[in-house]
């Protein structure tokens, strides 16, 4: 039998087992519609979604009644991102101008370019020389105005796994009287999360980059110090505080509440364990192939994650050649043609050094045996393009 090893953590995760158990019985057993609180069973749904929703709050130091739930990290970004703009924009005198950064998730990248459309204005940050990747306070400071209404950051990034000075920023902007934003998809259930201290206004994150369902998120909305407020997307019945209208997802929404609270238990001892699988994999590879090497700050970095280039190596023949070994590319052919990492190419990147490029996620299933073997494997394997 061909043994399959998944390296690719940060595209999505399995759902945890025990995250499975306490999903099942909210499908056809207790599957009331959480709005419908004039029975019992509106009322059994409704409390497992409360349940899950002080689960949620916990993992990132928030009030229970400070979380949305969503369908997923797009949809809480483009609510954070254009529910600020629509809101503000509309009310006026807050002024149209946003800050984000180049390395961003598309889903940010691309709701700053609908705000565009619109006639608000965007700074997109690039990193500093030097920087691996690293956004700091000051970069912010340099371009903020006093019509800016929004700053968007993320926490840490999805390809290299460098983490931003989020609490740093955060000070920034409340001494500046701007909105922040955060996408921590890929931080939050990884490192300890605190919104309060991080001075955060707006936090965003995902299920199934953390062992939950598919298809369910939330967003944090501050709700004091300052209030804020969002122009919903969608017009409906005024769920989820008329943040987010629709019957909401039960089974979903408690898959994500456990997901929360498994990470919030375990974060501290898996940091530290995915940390020395992580460097193995990368210590190995470094070792046993010429000419590799790390993209983006080492220091400031989620402990699972390694972006690497491969020297000579074609990465998209590498993966062909171990198809039973799944990473990421940093270029992917679509259908329209080859499209390369716009991280990478934000970092400085030429797009040949690009396709030599690999990202790396272990995770909660991943062994010391796994790495060895791809190590292994990657080290045979590696044949050097043609030049
Ligand atoms: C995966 C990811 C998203 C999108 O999340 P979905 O829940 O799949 O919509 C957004 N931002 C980052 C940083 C991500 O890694």
């Amino acid at each position: 039998m061909l043994q399959t090893i998944y390296l690719d953590y940060n595209a999505t995760t399995p759902v945890d087992r025990r995250v499975l158990e306490a999903m099942l019985p909210y499908f056809a057993d207790i599957f009331g519609n959480a709005a419908s609180v004039q029975h019992v069973f509106g009322q059994r749904a409704l409390a497992a979604v409360e349940e899950a929703r002080g689960l949620a709050a916990s993992i990132i130091g928030a009030q229970p009644r400070e979380v949305v739930f969503t369908s997923g990290a797009t949809e809480s970004n483009n609510l954070a991102i254009k529910g600020v703009a629509h809101y503000y924009g509309r009310q006026g005198g807050r002024g149209r101008h946003v800050v984000t950064c180049c390395m961003e998730h598309s889903c940010v990248l691309e709701s700053c370019g609908a705000l565009e459309q619109e006639g608000f204005e965007v700074t997109y940050l690039r990193p500093r020389e030097g920087s691996g990747g690293v956004f700091t306070v000051d970069q912010v400071a340099e371009v903020l105005r006093d019509d800016t209404l929004l700053v968007s950051v993320m926490w840490s990034n999805n390809e290299l796994g460098t983490i931003n000075d989020i609490p740093g920023i955060g000070r920034l902007c409340k001494a500046k009287g701007v909105l922040f934003h955060t996408d921590a998809t890929q931080y939050v259930g990884k490192l300890p999360v605190d919104v309060a201290q991080a001075r955060v206004d707006l936090l965003s994150w995902s299920g199934h980059k953390m062992y939950g369902p598919k298809g369910v998120g939330a967003l944090y909305v501050r709700a004091q110090d300052p209030r804020v407020r969002l122009q919903p997307i969608l017009d409906g019945g005024g769920h989820e505080r008329a943040f987010r209208s629709g019957t909401l997802n039960v089974p979903g929404i408690v898959g994500f509440g456990k997901a929360c609270e498994i990470a919030q238990q375990e974060m501290a001892l898996e940091s530290v364990r995915l940390g020395v699988l992580r460097d193995r994999l990368e210590q190995g590879l470094l070792n046993r192939i010429e000419g590799t090497s790390v993209n983006g700050d080492v220091t400031r970095r989620l402990p699972h994650v390694t972006n690497m280039c491969f020297g000579q190596v074609d990465t998209e023949r590498l993966m062909l050649s171990v198809p039973e070994v799944a990473v990421s590319a940093a270029s992917a052919c679509t259908a329209a043609g080859a499209r390369s990492s716009h991280v990478l190419k934000c970092l400085g990147l030429a797009d040949l050094k690009i396709h030599t490029c690999l990202r790396m996620s272990v995770g909660r299933a991943t062994t010391a045996e796994q790495v060895d073997y791809v190590v292994d494997r990657f080290a045979q394997t590696a044949i050097p393009a043609p030049v």
